[in-house]
């Protein structure tokens, strides 16, 4: 079943809403004037978690350098999830090299789920 979130809020509404029921915002017009990575940073604080998985890759994709702190908050954000975990790693790898994926990549070695901490720290090693 497919589930449609507010993307200002986070609570569930129906499809193609313009103002959402729950906050009251114009939800079309968020997303006209929003820039996309701008959205998808947003979209990693969202608590459905297919919701951060989706933004998780296509940040991935867009290859924005600074999306890495973010991504690693997002990780840390949910220290049991680690899927969504290991998923933060995989985009990481894709953003360029500097001084934001390196910094990402140290507080990722302090994630409290094993298998993460352990990727991030053999991703820091190789990059250092
Ligand atoms: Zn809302």
């Amino acid at each position: 079943m497919n589930h449609h979130y507010c993307p200002l809020c986070f609570a569930e509404i129906p499809v193609a809403v313009e103002l959402c029921p729950a906050c009251g915002r114009n939800i079309e017009a968020w997303e006209r004037q929003t820039p996309y990575y701008d959205r998808l940073i947003w979209a990693l604080k969202n608590p459905h978690s297919e919701v951060r998985m989706g933004a998780i890759l296509s940040l991935a994709n867009q290859k924005h350098p600074e999306a890495a702190g973010p991504l690693a908050e997002c990780a840390l954000d949910y220290p049991v999830d680690v899927v969504q975990g290991m998923a933060v790693l995989n985009a990481i790898d894709h953003l360029p090299a500097g001084t934001e994926k390196r910094q990402a990549l140290e507080k990722l070695c302090k994630h409290p789920a094993h298998a993460v901490r352990v990727s991030a720290q053999e991703r820091f090693d190789r990059i250092s």
